[in-house]
């Protein structure tokens, strides 16, 4: 059988320095036997350097071509004079609308060693372990009518919600899927009290898990309460199903009850192929960090788990992907901290390269 193919993407900033941290962990994974066949190829200013595009046509192919792309991260100030069609972010973008990538997974995980991180008390969030999948191709951000219009003498802003059944049932059987491989819950969340949208929604996310997951167990929960019950006690949910607006919010609420920034990973999956595997977009939830860029500073860590949701959701390789999660959880019990994660505690921190290198040696630690 052919080796799984990776598409890398490191794009600017901090996101090569963080990819080639996670290029030891693949190689390492290639020395026990599971090797990857893996391309590298440019994104974002980068790409508009060489090409003066965010994204290659080529590039783009290949995207397609393989099981899964891995990005990690694009922008800085040089290019924030660029004409908006050629920004660095319309590089990501394109992968997303053009790969179709309808389900955003961004777990919030706690590791032990980083609880007091939180802004909320470590019993509440020590242990956390929820998944957010946001819609992420229809909703508000895309629906027609939009625009701003001159009405009488004033001007109106207008955005329109609207979600189709099909559009609404992806989103909810990925959930379903996700769910089974963790504690087998899903809490839908939409606001049917008020919005015609919402009531399709939890009726089309109801009938889905009736017909195809009735092993899962499903509740349904209004997304401003579901706000409310995620900062009091997150851990009373596995898997949160939502719209692209309120996951926008919920998914960035979650991360934050997490702490830092550079240890939040992502996965953007799309319809499967016809190898059964889904299109699939990994990347660390941070941006390309100018400020700290090229100073061996950044964590590696958010773009390490993010490799870690590639191995399982992409490869169905959950035990590599928990091994990865657990050499990760290692490395901070250990005590080891790049300069983001330095609190209270007072300690040394340790550069990017460092991380990397104490991961890859827990791994093989086993
Ligand atoms: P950012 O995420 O790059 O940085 C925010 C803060 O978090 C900075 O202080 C940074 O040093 C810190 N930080 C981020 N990742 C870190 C890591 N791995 N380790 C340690 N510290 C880390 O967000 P920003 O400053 O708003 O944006 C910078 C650039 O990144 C902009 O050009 C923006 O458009 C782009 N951006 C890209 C993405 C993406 O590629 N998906 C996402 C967000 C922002």
């Amino acid at each position: 059988m052919a080796n799984p193919s990776l598409l890398i993407l490191p794009g600017d900033g901090i996101g090569p320095e963080v990819m080639a941290e996670v290029r030891k962990v693949i190689d390492w994974f290639g020395t026990r036997g599971l090797a990857f066949d893996v391309e590298e190829d440019l994104v974002g200013g980068a790409a508009y350097d060489a090409h003066a595009t965010p994204l290659a046509d080529a590039t783009m192919e290949k995207a397609h071509g393989v099981d899964a792309v891995l990005l990690g991260a694009v922008g800085g100030p040089k290019y924030d004079v660029l004409d908006f069609s050629v920004k660095p972010e319309r590089g990501l973008l394109r992968l997303r609308k053009e790969m179709d990538l309808y389900a955003n997974l961004r777990p919030a995980q706690c590791f032990d060693a980083l609880a007091d991180f939180s802004s909320l008390k470590r019993d509440v969030v020590a242990g956390l372990d929820i998944m957010i999948v946001r819609e992420l191709t229809s909703g508000v951000y895309f629906g027609e009518p939009r625009g701003i219009h001159t009405e009488g003498n004033e001007r109106v802003g207008i955005n329109t919600q609207r979600y189709t059944e099909s559009e609404i049932a992806r989103v909810a059987r990925s959930a379903f899927e996700l769910a089974r491989k963790r504690a087998n819950r899903v809490c839908s969340m939409e606001k049917a009290n008020v919005m015609e949208s919402g009531i399709l929604w939890r009726e089309v996310v109801q009938e889905v898990h009736d017909r195809e997951y009735q092993d899962v167990e499903l509740s349904h929960m209004y997304a401003d309460a579901g706000a409310m019950q995620l900062t009091r006690w997150p851990k009373q949910f596995d898997v949160i199903v939502t719209d692209n607006l309120f996951g926008d919010l919920l998914s960035d609420l979650a991360a934050m009850l997490t702490g830092s920034l550079g240890m939040l990973p992502s996965a953007s999956l799309g319809a499967p192929m016809a190898n059964g595997r889904p299109k699939a977009l990994y990347e660390p939830v941070h941006g390309s960090a100018p400020d700290i860029a090229g100073q061996g500073k950044a964590n590696p860590i958010a773009c390490i788990l993010s490799f870690a949701m590639a191995l399982r959701y992409s490869f169905d390789l959950g035990d590599e992907a928990t091994r990865v999660e657990k050499a990760v959880e290692a490395v901070l019990a250990d005590g080891l901290r790049t300069a983001d994660l330095i609190g209270e505690e007072g300690r040394a921190p340790v550069t990017t390269q460092e991380m990397g290198d104490a991961i890859v040696a827990r791994l093989a630690a086993g």
